[in-house]
């Protein structure tokens, strides 16, 4: 085997080289690792199959942010999925807290993850695979820079269906994102900077990481079949029910988004984010809007409220 290492310099180097990862810690198989020391097996049927589910969490201001939905979100993947892991709610909970507090990040992005495993056969039933779980943290990343979260993002409603329920249960946070990256190519080759697909009865679904709100008269909608149940998007109810705010999950037509007084989107991966272009078109006056606004300070003041919120606890 030597040989054909060597053969290959450049290319092995890439992928050992740590400086080619961005700095973190991972937890696998019991252990504590720089992430560019974190992997798994080719034979893994998370990686062959996107046989996998996790969930993505947030430390901002080194305080976990509404961790334990998260967790129970995971777990409820863990359960329909028929898979486990050998580690309670607790247990899962410390490892994650472990992963950040020895990253030394303030502000992370932090995934539990459950692969269905690689099986000593490489038999075809995935009841031989022998599950396995990880985590990491790595610096917070955002769906919208900081640019775009100033003037609004520009949004491309894809052609593309997004995956339908009935044949991978949107409930369960999955790696299925070949439609959502599509999505995004065929964004960006219309001058967009991030991409909505629709359901299967042509209305607006979510996009890749996000879900989608529209503001109209003062009422708040987002789509009710077909996505993840987004924390981020269950979190805007609840600080829309706070100011009084209507907020409704039901049937949303491309129309009504691109007539709306408003539209953000909402992520673990970046909170509420505004969108002022749809399909080259602006949203109202292509300002951000006030509620969007309101909201989203709203949101990020409550990551130091303790009935949302957890600190870590940093070595030193
Ligand atoms: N929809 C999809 C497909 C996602 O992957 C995500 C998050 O990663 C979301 C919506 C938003 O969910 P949350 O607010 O829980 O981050």
């Amino acid at each position: 085997m030597d040989h054909i290492v060597s053969a290959l310099p450049a290319l092995e180097s890439r992928h050992i080289d740590p400086h080619s990862y961005p700095a973190g810690v991972a937890f696998l198989d019991g252990q504590y690792l720089p992430i560019s020391q974190a992997r798994i097996s080719v034979l893994d049927w998370g990686f062959l199959h996107s046989d996998a589910t996790y969930d993505t969490v947030h430390v901002w201001n080194g305080r976990f942010f509404r961790l334990d939905l998260h967790i129970q979100r995971f777990f409820s993947g863990l359960e329909r999925l028929r898979m486990s892991i050998p580690f309670t709610r607790e247990q899962v909970a410390e490892i994650l807290h472990n992963c950040v507090a020895l990253s030394g990040h303030r502000a992370a992005y932090v995934e539990m993850l459950c692969t269905r495993g690689a099986s000593p056969s490489f038999s075809r039933d995935p009841r031989d695979a022998i599950n396995r779980f990880m985590a990491f943290a790595v610096p917070f990343g955002s769906v919208a820079n900081a640019e775009q979260r100033e003037r609004g993002l520009h949004v491309a409603i894809s052609d593309r269906i997004r995956i339908p329920p009935a044949s991978v249960d949107p409930a369960i946070k999955n790696y299925h994102w070949l439609d959502l990256v599509r999505g995004l190519y065929d964004a960006y080759d219309r001058n967009a900077e991030t991409a909505l697909l629709l359901d299967f009865n042509g209305n607006v679904a979510e996009g890749p990481g996000f879900n989608v709100f529209a503001v109209e008269q003062g009422t708040l909608v987002t789509p009710a079949v077909g996505v993840l149940a987004g924390i981020t998007r269950r979190t805007v109810f609840e600080l829309s029910s706070e100011l009084g705010l209507d907020c409704k999950a039901v049937d949303v037509g491309v129309d009504t988004l691109k007539r709306a007084d408003e539209v953000f989107i909402t992520s673990t991966a970046g909170g509420i984010m505004p969108v002022t272009v749809v399909d080259g078109s602006p949203i109202a006056d292509g300002k951000v809007g006030p509620i969007t606004r309101r909201l989203e300070q709203l949101y990020w003041d409550r990551h130091e409220d303790p009935a949302w919120s957890t600190p870590v606890t940093y070595p030193g």
